[in-house]
């Protein structure tokens, strides 16, 4: 019989039925020992230093209706709100003196030139303010080619644009008609064109998804030759029109669902970054520190203003909710040391596979 560890260790390539098979261990035994080989994949490939990436939820306001999100347009049980410039270039600075090294702006999806302009400008004052050391990366759904180039002249220079799902027939029926996931693959292609670091991912246990779903999603990043990945367990939102729908796996299984992915595409992928998010740290408390120690490497601790937490739930428990940005980073601090990893300040930690496609353009 084909155990884990023949299929991980005999150097060929994983084809479909390998990952599927990864994917599908549940004996503890197996489990850890994948866990156990992503993690030591990580370390001969790109090390075990932790960098953090300071998240800051600039708005709430979004054009979007997707179906599994708690911030989609037409949910009116929140108030909307949307930072200003001086708030969002506060947190930064916040973020800059913590030696976070870099920090992701995100928010609800907008397409207008106001905002295409508001964010240009945000990025400008960022790179003002800390004389350019501030790796940036934003997450601000899809756009127009030309402003991805604008925000990357700005200062941005990684993107994450998820594609939630690689199976169009799934994409669909978590997204309201005409939304459409070539749309997404070719935003994708933009900011690649543009020069960023392209992150994607998947949420892990939707409704109706497969274990051989979750396999195409992780060949998807391969084919794909992705920079960064960002994925964690769907974890439904009671004002959502998913919410009746059951999802896949109970919260335990979505949890080791979650790691799985995440130790298979460290397996696959090799070199790239990987978040341990905060999905995972929704369903166990431990559940970033876990994502480390499954191959993760980044960790992007919440750094958004405590007033504006609550309504920026884009999905039920998220934590750290009443938790303000001082004790996030100390709790975080002693969870790591806990587990034995160790922080890296003050540094980009930049994708090392972007820099090996690339040659390294910019400071990492
Ligand atoms: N507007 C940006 C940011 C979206 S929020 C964009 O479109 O990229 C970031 C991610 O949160 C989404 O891509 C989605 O994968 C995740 N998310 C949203 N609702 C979720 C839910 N119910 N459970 C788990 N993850 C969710």
């Amino acid at each position: 019989m084909t155990c884990s560890s023949d299929i991980v260790s005999d150097g060929k390539q994983l084809t479909h039925k390998d990952i599927c098979f990864l994917l599908g261990q549940t004996e503890p035994e197996a489990v850890n020992a994948l866990f156990k080989q992503a993690y030591q994949v990580k370390r001969d490939q790109i090390g075990t230093d932790v960098f953090l990436r300071g998240l800051i939820e600039i708005g709430n306001v979004c054009l979007r209706d997707c179906l599994y999100c708690g911030i989609r347009k037409s949910n009116p049980n929140f108030t909307r709100f949307s930072m200003t410039k001086q708030e969002i270039v506060n947190s930064a600075l916040w973020i800059h003196q913590a030696g976070y090294g870099s920090l992701v702006l995100q928010g609800g999806e907008l397409r207008d030139p106001d905002f295409a302009d508001f964010i240009e400008d945000v990025l400008l004052e960022i790179k003002k303010l800390s004389g350019g050391s501030l790796g940036v990366t934003l997450s601000l759904g899809e756009q127009e080619k030309d402003v991805y180039a604008r925000w990357f002249e700005a200062g941005a220079h990684r993107y994450l644009l998820r594609i939630e799902s690689s199976n169009p027939k799934l994409f669909q029926q978590i997204h309201p008609p005409g939304y459409s996931l070539d749309d997404r693959i070719t935003c994708l292609e933009y900011l690649r064109e543009t020069g960023y670091q392209v992150g994607t991912g998947v949420m892990i246990g939707l409704p109706g998804q497969t274990v051989e779903d979750l396999a195409s999603d992780i060949l998807f990043f391969k084919e794909k030759d992705i920079d960064m990945i960002g994925m964690g367990p769907y974890i439904p939102h009671h004002d959502s029109p998913m919410f009746s729908t059951p999802a896949t796996y109970e919260k335990k299984a979505s949890f080791e669902m979650g790691l799985k992915m995440i130790a298979v595409t460290r397996i696959v992928l090799k070199d790239v970054n990987i978040a341990a998010t905060t999905a995972l740290q929704a369903l166990k408390s431990d559940g970033r520190e876990l994502g480390l120690k499954a191959g993760a490497n980044i960790i992007m601790p919440n750094v958004t203003d405590t007033k504006y937490r609550p309504a920026y739930q884009l999905y039920d428990n998220k934590p750290g909710i009443d938790e303000n940005s001082e004790a996030c980073r100390n709790n975080l601090v002693l969870a790591l040391k806990k587990v034995g990893e160790s922080i890296v300040y003050n540094k980009w930690g930049d994708s090392k596979h972007f820099h090996k496609r690339c040659g390294l353009s910019k400071k990492s």
